[in-house]
């Protein structure tokens, strides 16, 4: 079966019901973004409403804004917009801090849930912050917690009475590989451990269902496919059974039962609202909050559908054009079990991604030897993969990309 050509590829973009919402965002003329993975485009609301927080809310408001403009509810009515997408309830969710510090609370809590239980399992070549916060923790218990990694087809059978946690990221950040969440959920239930999603490269781009699957911990980003913006803050899921077990590690005065007693001892608050640490930055959830609204607008199962297809083409197109230049796919080959991304191999990849990154092409480099590229059907059009395959193909058959300029890498890939 051939791909289809560029005129049916402006008849998709045509009826996709949900081309509307890329001129909802800043794109720069002629870019095309494949990197709202790592992080997502600008929405044109976000710099009004963050204007708006600064001169009117902090500028006139002031202190008065804790109460009189809800900045003291931001984490959790924002952390209920999120539990929308991520098949939890409203008082599950809460906007906290960074993923690895989010990490690192649900891998203390998971620890206190069965003391007897002293292995925190993960698989290798897991995203790097996930298994340093296990191996922190270790550290920190003086011998006490150990950290095991296997790899990943052997997650399920590893799962035994010493382990404490199983954290894995549903879908891979290099592979583009996801989990099933339901049926790894059960088995290590029935080996009596908990499991931690980090949902990082799934939250906004695959629909997920974490109490249909039985979660007990979640964490993920706010900037990849949420849109909210460099580094913006975290959310930390925590299923409600398991929310009075927890006397939290990271106890901060805000995840007080009450933090205007100003007690002397610490007493964590009931539900969600222990998982919270210190004073939250407002502007940053209120960039945020412009980011999940509009995922949440379009609706899961309609960005899934276009995700697939997004995927499903650059994979044929790059099958069909550019078949001689070596290219290796790292992902799996059916969109079912493929995350918003799709990624290859290549000895040169580093080089080649400059050398597209250059002519207007944004996708990404994860080391030893991975082209990555995020589709965010949001904004990414079908045209847009179709720019980037024939972009790809130039730069291999110019091979552009032996120019010096491209070979030395700089601190961020
Ligand atoms: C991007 C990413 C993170 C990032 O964590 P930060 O604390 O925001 O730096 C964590 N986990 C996964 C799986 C990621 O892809």
């Amino acid at each position: 079966m051939s791909a289809p050509t560029l005129d049916e590829i402006r008849t998709r973009d045509a009826a996709d019901p949900l081309n509307g919402f890329r001129d909802r965002f800043v794109i720069p003329d002629g870019l095309v973004y494949l990197d709202g993975n790592s992080l997502g485009c600008l929405p044109k609301a976000t710099p009004d409403r963050i204007a708006d927080v600064v001169a009117r809310e902090w500028g006139e408001d002031l202190i008065r804004s804790w109460n009189t403009n809800d900045w003291i509810n931001a984490p959790r009515r924002v952390g209920a917009k999120i539990a929308g997408l991520i098949g939890a309830n409203d008082d599950e969710v809460v906007i906290a801090d960074s993923t690895s510090i989010n990490v690192f609370k649900v891998l203390s809590a998971c620890l206190q849930l069965d003391p007897k239980r002293s292995v925190l399992l993960s698989e290798r070549g897991n995203f790097p912050t996930d298994v340093y916060m296990m191996q922190g923790l270790s550290a920190l218990s003086g011998g006490r917690v150990a950290t095991r990694l296997v790899e990943p087809d052997d997650v399920i059978a590893a799962l035994d009475s010493d382990a404490a946690a199983l954290l894995l990221t549903q879908v891979h950040y290099k592979t583009g590989r996801m989990r099933d969440m339901a049926a790894v959920t059960k088995a290590a239930h029935d080996k009596g451990v908990p499991v931690i999603w980090d949902l990082s490269h799934s939250a906004g781009a695959v629909p997920v269902d974490l109490n249909a699957s039985n979660a007990d911990f979640a964490v993920g980003c706010g900037y990849k496919y949420l849109n909210g913006g460099p580094g913006a803050p975290a959310f930390l899921f925590a299923a409600k059974r398991h929310h009075e077990a927890v006397f939290p590690a990271l106890s901060g005065w805000l995840g007080h039962e009450a933090p205007f007693d100003f007690d002397d001892t610490y007493r964590p608050a009931p539900g969600i609202d222990r998982f919270q640490c210190g004073t939250p930055g407002i502007l940053a959830i209120s960039a945020l909050e412009v980011g999940v609204d509009l995922i949440a607008e379009a609706g899961m199962e309609a960005l899934r559908e276009k995700s697939r297809a997004l995927s499903d083409l650059f994979l044929d197109l790059m099958a069909e054009r550019c078949s001689e230049y070596g290219f290796e796919p790292a992902c799996p080959a059916d969109s079912a079990e493929r995350g918003s991304q799709a990624s290859f191999h290549h000895e040169n990849g580093y080089a080649i991604m400059q050398a597209i990154i250059a002519r207007g092409v944004i996708g990404d480099f994860r080391a030893p030897d991975i082209l990555r590229f995020g589709f965010a059907p949001l904004y990414n059009r079908f045209e847009d993969v179709w720019q980037a395959v024939e972009t790809i193909r130039t730069v291999m058959a110019e091979e552009a990309w032996r120019d010096p300029q491209f070979q030395s890498r700089r601190a961020v890939t």
